[in-house]
């Protein structure tokens, strides 16, 4: 799925600049000779997120002096030979890494939003350093609502690591596993616990996959079916009432800080259960009930999309529909009611569908 807003810090350097002369102006940063800095100690929140407080990290002499305290950061680094720079109203040069993010966030989602994630390794300095920026200049607390952040990916056990040369690149995974088969298988974990990568995980994710899968083409495929009649035994009572239960307590798992890892396991022994009870019965309520649920687990997942709306089943409502069409139109020329059945093939050739009558019978096509 494509963003809506993908910002690039080189598009964004007026905005940058923007803010780091408001930071300077409400009295939260100051010039140095080789940056202008944020002045931590203005800042009453500091370190609200991360629970680290000021820290002093391995720095040279010459970059402790130009700084009012060691644990000050770097808004706008000024120009250095070899460095790329920008000539803006703060001086030539580019601007910190802390920065960036606060600016093209509030740029787009406003000055308090309610969701921002990132990894683990981001809580400090990085995105404790946002807020401060954030919250000093458009005076809000908390800038941010709701912190999301990620677990690491493992391969085998081990953290991928550039050094340790274990790294899968996503479009590798994307490319072997397929988009669904990834989103699947990042959905079995909680986002904030580490996924292990391994061939036997992603194996069993296949799979799980494809088993409910076709538990949901059997569902959709055979509902249209079956007879509607309203009677349920004391038997199929209980079955719908558990399934109701599933359903409720996916829902929960997912309200519970987006419990993926626990939704799955559910949709999985749901899909047991309506394998066992469920298909095979020919009860319209029991399949409506599990169809209702799958509904809701593809929208939250992003999956299974093509099982319900997907090209195959539009193609073949709009067959049916337009031999429903014809059909009528048929009865309406035996009666001789020409007008109306005139109507029908004016109506359908405005929407690029021609109807040729052939002897006794027609046939239609797009144009
Ligand atoms: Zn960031």
């Amino acid at each position: 799925m494509p963003f809506y807003i993908n910002p690039k810090v080189t598009t964004h350097i007026n905005d940058i600049v923007d803010f780091i002369e408001d930071l300077i102006n409400k009295g939260y940063a100051y010039k140095g000779k080789y940056s202008i800095y944020y002045d931590i100690d203005k800042y009453p929140y500091y370190g609200q997120l991360s629970g680290t407080k000021k820290e002093q990290w391995e720095q040279e002499t010459e970059f402790l002096e130009d700084k009012k305290h060691p644990y000050d950061f770097a808004l706008w680094k000024f120009k250095k030979e070899g460095e790329p720079y920008w000539n803006t109203e703060i001086g030539e040069g580019r601007p910190g890494w802390h920065i960036e993010c606060s600016t093209m966030s509030s740029k787009y989602l406003g000055p308090q939003f309610d969701i921002h994630s990132g990894g683990q390794d981001l809580i400090f300095p990085h995105h404790e350093n946002e807020i401060a920026q954030s919250e000093a200049r458009f005076n809000t607390h908390p800038w941010v609502k709701y912190w999301l952040h990620f677990g690491f990916i493992k391969i085998k056990g081990e953290k991928m690591s550039k050094s340790l040369g274990n790294i899968i690149p996503a479009k590798e995974f994307l490319d072997k596993y397929g988009e669904d088969i990834t989103r699947f298988y990042i959905g079995s974990y909680h986002y904030r616990e580490p996924i292990d990568i391994n061939e036997e995980s992603i194996n069993q994710t296949k799979e799980n996959y494809r088993y409910i899968s076709s538990t949901i083409k059997t569902i959709v495929n055979e509902i249209n079916s079956l007879d509607r009649t309203f009677y349920l035994d004391d038997n199929k009572i209980k079955i719908w009432k558990e399934l109701l239960n599933y359903e409720r307590e996916f829902i929960n798992s997912i309200r519970d800080d987006f419990n993926t890892r626990e939704a799955t396991k559910i949709l999985l022994e749901a899909t047991n259960y309506i394998n066992k009870n469920v298909i095979g019965s020919e009860t319209f309520t029991l399949y409506f009930t599990s169809y209702n649920f799958y509904n809701i687990a593809s929208r939250i997942y992003g999956l299974w999309d093509d099982i319900f709306y997907g090209k195959e089943y539009k193609e073949n409502l709009t067959n049916i529909l337009l031999n429903i069409i014809i059909d009528i139109r048929n009865e309406l020329r035996k009666n001789k009611n020409y007008e109306l059945s005139d109507k029908i093939r004016e109506e359908l050739r405005k929407i690029g569908i021609d109807l040729l009558d052939q002897g006794n019978k027609t046939i239609y096509r797009f144009i």
